[in-house]
């Protein structure tokens, strides 16, 4: 689905480059995508050795506080995108003074706190779980109480992976699971009963053009992203629904990137935002190979300011992370006929840590047939 509106930036030229703050996974992907295009990318990120580094024509390795590398790198490229949500806001502002950054530094301030992020939802007119603010042992156990026994404490800053997050109305007490966060506030959220999980991306360019994948169902497991399924196990009302959310949310931040939007599906259907993401997701990755452009192309597409690629796709995927060792199976799963390999260069297989994906293509069925 795409939609338009008139007076297209002028494009990056093939040539040009992209820096990339962050050096992960996301960023090595996108790296390759951009490479296709006829662009270098320029990681900035301060650990030795990015997963990204690998693929990129230049890498600054640098503390994101460090403001002399910040210009300097500004300096040497032509657009900033990001492929880590956690990276400081202000040094997005910086880079942001020299160069187009895409998204926005004010995209990434709210999506990095999950009480902005929840406020910014909600005043957007979209549903989340109820939730509370929280700075005290008290204030948990009262924001319990109201949220009726059942419910999720997590940290507002640097969550990711389920790190961060305590189950409350079990074994753990409001006193424990307040001491267990080390973190001066908090936010506790009602607990969804939820159907399923589904999550979709959607590209949008300077024009305001968007572009939205189909929504993928996404199982986890201790907080961690398993596997990404297309076609999700919806109804095509929740589809366009899921969907609707998502672009909603897109044109709420005036963004010009990407931005993927995880969601709840309530027993009773509906649609709750869990967390957004304004950058490449894990639950995109099956775009890869099911896809003419997947969400790292349409990403490259948004912030080069050429016009968005086709999201449909020719087949259905099923997407499954290699996390810890897991990835020692490599052999095993090169091995397997039409599996579609994707190893990110990391050296040690630590438990938790996502060192790879595979997807499994199979003939294209209808999408949001079953309920
Ligand atoms: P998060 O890091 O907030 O995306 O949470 C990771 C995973 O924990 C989600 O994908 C859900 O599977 C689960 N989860 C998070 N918040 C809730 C909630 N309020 N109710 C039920 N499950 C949740």
């Amino acid at each position: 689905m795409t939609e338009t509106r008139p007076a297209p930036p002028p494009p990056l030229p093939p040539g040009s480059t992209i820096g990339i703050v962050g050096g992960g996974q996301l960023g090595r992907m996108t790296a390759m995508a951009a490479a296709r295009l006829g662009y270098r990318c320029h990681i900035f990120a301060p650990e030795a050795a990015p997963p990204a580094g690998d693929v990129a024509a230049a890498v600054t390795r640098a503390d994101y506080e460090d403001t002399a590398a910040l210009d300097a790198f500004a300096g040497q490229v032509q657009a900033v995108t990001c492929e880590f949500e956690n990276v400081p806001a202000t040094a997005l502002q910086r880079l942001a003074g020299h160069v187009p950054v895409r998204p926005g530094p004010e995209v990434f301030a709210v999506a990095q706190d999950r009480l902005a992020e929840k406020r910014f939802l909600n005043k957007a007119g979209l549903a989340t779980a109820p939730y509370h603010a929280v700075a005290s042992a008290s204030d948990v156990a009262a924001a319990l109480a109201a949220l009726g026994g059942q419910g999720l404490l997590k940290t507002t800053r640097l969550g990711y992976d389920g790190k961060g997050q305590v189950r409350l109305g079990g074994p753990v007490s409001a006193d424990d699971a307040w001491a267990s966060l080390n973190a001066p506030t908090g936010i506790v959220e009602g607990w969804v009963d939820f159907s399923r999980e589904v999550s979709v991306i959607v590209a949008r360019g300077g024009d305001g053009a968007m572009a939205s994948y189909e929504p993928v169902e996404n199982v986890h497991r201790d907080g961690i992203l398993r596997t990404s399924t297309v076609p999700a196990r919806i109804s095509q009302a929740t589809a366009d629904q899921a969907t609707d959310v998502a672009r909603r949310v897109a044109r709420a931040f005036d963004l010009v990137g990407l931005v993927a939007v995880e969601m709840f599906v309530a027993r009773d259907g509906t649609v709750l935002v869990n967390e957004i993401a304004p950058r490449p997701h894990n639950s995109g990755h099956w775009t890869i190979d099911a896809c003419a452009c997947s969400q790292f192309e349409q990403c490259v597409r948004a912030v080069a300011g050429l016009p968005l690629g086709v999201t449909a796709r020719h087949s259905d995927a099923v997407m499954s992370n290699l996390i810890g060792e897991d990835a020692t199976r490599w052999a095993d799963l090169a091995a397997e006929p039409g599996v579609c390999l994707h190893l990110y260069g990391k050296d040690k297989a630590l438990p938790g840590r996502k060192m790879g994906h595979v997807t499994r293509l199979a003939p294209r069925t209808a999408a949001g047939t079953l309920s």
